[in-house]
C-alpha cells in the first residue's frame, strides 16, 4: 500500500509539533503537508528542520485548500473557527479529518456533523486511551449509582488554556448524563459563586482549575451519603494525545463517511 498521506495543521503548537514528529516516526505516513495561520514566523520554513529531523522539502503554508488536495488526512488542533471551516474543506477533498480542538460551539459541531456527511471525521476532546476508557467507565458507574449519588467533574489544566471546562470534562458530564438517560444540557451546572442555595438534585456540578504547566488531570466524583467513590485521570505527558491523534488516523483511512469518536476507534462504544 501506498505511504499514508498525512498533513498537520496547527504545526507550530504544543500539538502540532509533537504530531509532526509523531508522524514522521510512524512506518507507513508521511508527512504531506504542514501549516499554520497566515502571518506565522514559520511559513515558508522547512517543517522538517523546525522539528529537528532534517530538511523533508515540506514548507509550511497557509492554504487550507492546497492541505487538504495533498493529504489523504489531516490533523488538526487549531482553534474552533478553524477546525470547524477545515471540516468543509476535508468534506470537499473527501480527506480524513481528525480533529482535537476543543471549546466548540453548538454552531461549529453542526459544521462538524454536515461535513461528515461527506467524509470520516474524529472528533474527540481528548485523544488518550486511559480517558476514553474513563468515558466508558464514567458512564457505567452513572448508571450503576441512580442520581442519589452526586456527581462533580473537576479538572485542572496548564495556565494557557483558554476554554473551560475542558473539553474531556465536558465529555465525561456527557458520559455521566447518558448512564443516568437525561440531557446534560438540562443538568449541568458550569461553575458557582455566591449564595447558590442548596445542590439540586440530579444536577452534574464542573469545577475547573488553571495553574503552572499541568498538561491534564480529571477526576468524577460521585458523591452519596457515607461514602464517595472518585474516578481520576492523570496526563502527564502530551505524547499520549498525539499518540491517540495518529492511532484515529490509522483507524478512519477507508472509513465510511461520518462523526466518530476515539470510543469508536479504540472499541469502546457499546451502542
Ligand atoms: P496552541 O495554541 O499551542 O496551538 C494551536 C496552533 O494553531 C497555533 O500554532 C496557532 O498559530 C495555530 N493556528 C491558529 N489558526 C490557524 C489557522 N487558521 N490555520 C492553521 N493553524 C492555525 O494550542 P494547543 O495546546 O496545541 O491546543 C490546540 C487545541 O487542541 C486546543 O483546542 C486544545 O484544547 C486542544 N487539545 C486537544 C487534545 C485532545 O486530546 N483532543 C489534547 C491537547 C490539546
Amino acid at each position: 500500500m501506498a505511504d499514508y498521506r498525512i498533513g498537520i495543521t496547527g504545526c507550530a503548537g504544543r500539538m502540532g509539533q509533537m504530531l509532526v514528529r509523531e508522524v514522521l516516526a510512524t512506518p507507513g505516513c508521511k508527512l504531506s503537508a504542514a501549516m499554520e495561520r497566515g502571518g506565522h514566523e514559520w511559513i515558508g520554513r522547512d517543517v522538517g528542520e523546525l522539528a529537528g529531523a532534517g530538511s523533508l522539502g515540506v514548507k509550511v503554508g497557509d492554504d487550507a485548500v492546497a492541505l487538504f488536495a495533498a493529504s489523504d488526512a489531516v490533523i488538526d488542533f487549531t482553534t474552533p473557527a478553524v477546525s470547524a471551516i477545515n471540516a468543509g474543506y476535508a468534506a470537499q477533498a473527501r480527506a480524513v479529518h481528525i480533529v482535537g480542538t476543543t471549546g466548540l460551539s453548538s454552531d461549529q459541531e453542526d459544521e462538524l456533523h454536515s461535513a461528515a456527511r461527506h467524509t470520516a471525521i474524529v472528533w474527540a476532546p481528548n485523544m488518550s486511551p486511559g480517558v476514553n476508557l474513563l468515558f466508558a467507565l464514567t458512564e457505567e458507574v452513572a448508571k450503576a449509582l441512580g442520581p442519589e449519588f452526586d456527581i462533580e467533574i473537576v479538572e485542572m489544566h496548564h495556565r494557557a488554556k483558554t476554554d473551560a471546562p475542558s473539553g474531556t470534562a465536558i465529555g465525561l458530564g456527557r458520559a455521566a448524563a447518558d448512564g443516568r438517560d437525561v440531557n446534560l444540557d438540562k443538568v449541568a451546572v458550569r461553575g458557582r459563586d455566591g449564595m447558590t442555595g442548596a445542590r439540586k438534585k440530579g444536577t452534574i456540578g464542573f469545577a475547573s482549575l488553571r495553574g503552572g504547566d499541568v498538561v491534564g488531570d480529571h477526576t468524577v466524583i460521585f458523591a452519596g451519603d457515607g461514602e464517595r467513590i472518585e474516578l481520576t485521570h492523570r496526563a502527564s505527558t502530551r505524547q499520549i494525545f498525539a499518540n491517540g491523534a495518529l492511532k484515529a488516523a490509522l483507524w478512519a483511512r477507508g472509513k465510511p463517511p461520518g462523526l466518530y469518536t476515539m470510543r469508536d476507534v479504540l472499541g469502546l462504544n457499546r451502542r
